[in-house]
């Protein structure tokens, strides 16, 4: 078996321990003599499986009892429309645009009510997160954020302040990297595919105020998009991605058995550090954020010159080193140091720039 250092931005390298586990179990799921894949969702197995994901994200998070959490479908992009649809009760709310996932989630919501740009990182061509001067309008609906722009390489620090206007995060791209104070939201999502577990699965976690009776916008909203509905359901008003939740709740069970929250963080800005500190003293290549809206997760840089970029990636690959072109808004490179990229991988990334820049000095 050989395995590359890879740093995709999502779907994401996975824990190999649980990879391996997953395939122990896969042909015979405890004895029963079948697989997961071929379990039936309304099943006991079945069952335990869904809520020993949620107590396990319950305790990594310590989400309060208030907060409900749900694991959908449709990915981070179905919550751009699910978020609006549910929440805008008087059809107002407030988006800080901080890059592309933010603007897209800003568009969509604006197809169902009015919905004000309070912030906007566009002049800054998105190098660092935008911030909110003034305590917006009270009567907003809600507040959107979005934690860590993947594309961009940018990551928030804390929340913005908003006075009683609940706060709704897309967490995706730093989901589970550090601890996230959930008390301080009102609603929070993440697409696991990059640091949650695989794709196809989309962890919601929503106060229970906010769920009310149903989605505020219950004439226009599909059923399945309605929180109340899948509330009440345990996320199985239909067929979930059951295999995916069971993959979910071996990555929480394996973060929980590696320290928690709190050591990741740890781990996971050591990692990105040995990045952002070659970066800074490089003369070949540039970190394309503002240090401090620098992303736990993903590091973007450049070199300048897309025909050297572009060798480079082509020779990280030689090296085992993949997935680390830029997004293509972006261009460059992007890393992203997920939980389940090893310190080791990141030490060899840095390794080959620095033979790069040397070569490369060598030359010119
Ligand atoms: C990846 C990503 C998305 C889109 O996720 P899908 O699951 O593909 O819909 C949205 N927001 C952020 C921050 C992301 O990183």
């Amino acid at each position: 078996m050989s395995r590359v250092y890879n740093f995709a931005a999502g779907p994401a390298a996975m824990p190999l321990e649980v990879l391996e586990e997953a395939q122990g179990e896969l042909l015979d799921y405890k004895g029963l003599g079948y697989s997961v894949l071929e379990m039936s969702h309304r099943s006991a197995a079945f069952q335990e499986i869904i809520d020993d994901a949620e107590a396990t994200l319950r305790r990594l998070l310590k989400i309060p009892d208030d907060y409900h959490v749900l694991f959908l479908q449709g990915g981070a992009t179905l919550q751009f429309s699910a978020v609006p649809l549910n929440l805008m009760r008087t059809r107002h709310a407030g988006y800080v645009v901080s890059g592309n996932w933010s603007r897209n989630a800003w568009k969509e919501a604006a197809r169902f009510g009015r919905a004000d740009v309070l912030a906007s990182g566009e002049e800054s061509g998105f190098s660092r997160t935008p911030e909110l001067d003034v305590l917006p309008d009270q009567t907003l609906d809600y507040v959107y954020v979005c934690q860590n722009e993947t594309v961009y390489g940018t990551m928030r620090r804390g929340v913005p302040e908003t006075g009683s206007v609940p706060v709704v995060s897309d967490v995706s791209s730093c989901f589970l990297s550090l601890p996230l104070n959930v008390s301080r939201y009102g609603l929070i999502y993440a697409g696991a595919q990059k640091n949650g577990g695989p794709a196809g699965v989309t962890v919601v976690i929503v106060r229970d105020d906010l769920v009310g009776d149903g989605p505020a916008l219950a004439d226009v909203t599909p059923q399945y998009l309605g929180y109340r509905l899948q509330c009440d359901k345990g996320s199985m008003y239909n067929t979930p991605n059951t295999f995916g939740i069971y993959l979910c709740g071996k990555v929480f069970r394996w973060i929980e058995r590696t320290g928690g929250l709190e050591a990741m963080e740890q781990r996971n800005w050591a990692k990105v550090n040995l990045l952002y500190d070659y970066l800074d003293q490089s003369s070949l290549f540039e970190g394309t954020v503002e240090p401090a809206s620098r992303s736990i997760s993903n590091v973007c840089f450049r070199t300048g010159d897309p025909k050297l970029d572009a060798a480079f990636v082509e020779g990280a690959a030689e090296r085992g080193i993949v997935n680390i072109k830029g997004h293509r808004l972006v261009g460059g490179m992007r890393a992203s140091c997920y939980n389940a990229v090893s310190e080791e991988a990141v030490r060899a990334l840095v390794a080959y720039m620095r033979d790069f820049e040397s070569a490369y000095a060598g030359r010119s």
